[in-house]
């Protein structure tokens, strides 16, 4: 599934320039994930790297955002063919 920024985010700026995907931009008032563009890094890591990381731990699974990991890879596969 996507992984959705919690309300607690300081704007570190950490997470952004590491996501492989470019899903994380500055929203209006913290940093936002793109649910089109979040794999969860399959194809890229081993495990969500914005997750490792995050000095504070606010980036968590999105429960409506649920996908398999067949989706999670079509999407990979569509943004890096
Ligand atoms: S899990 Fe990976 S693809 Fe998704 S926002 Fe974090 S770094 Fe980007
Ligand atoms: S690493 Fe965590 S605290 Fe820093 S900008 Fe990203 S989500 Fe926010």
């Amino acid at each position: 599934m996507a992984l959705l920024i919690e309300n607690s985010c300081i704007n570190c700026d950490m997470c952004d320039p590491e996501c492989p995907n470019e899903a994380i931009t500055m929203g209006e008032n913290i940093y936002e994930i793109d649910t089109d563009k979040c794999t969860e890094c399959i194809g890229h890591y081993d495990k969500p790297t914005c997750v490792s990381v995050c000095p504070i731990d606010c980036i968590k699974p999105d429960p409506d955002k649920v996908e398999d990991e067949d989706t999670l890879l079509a999407k990979f596969l569509r943004m890096h063919g």
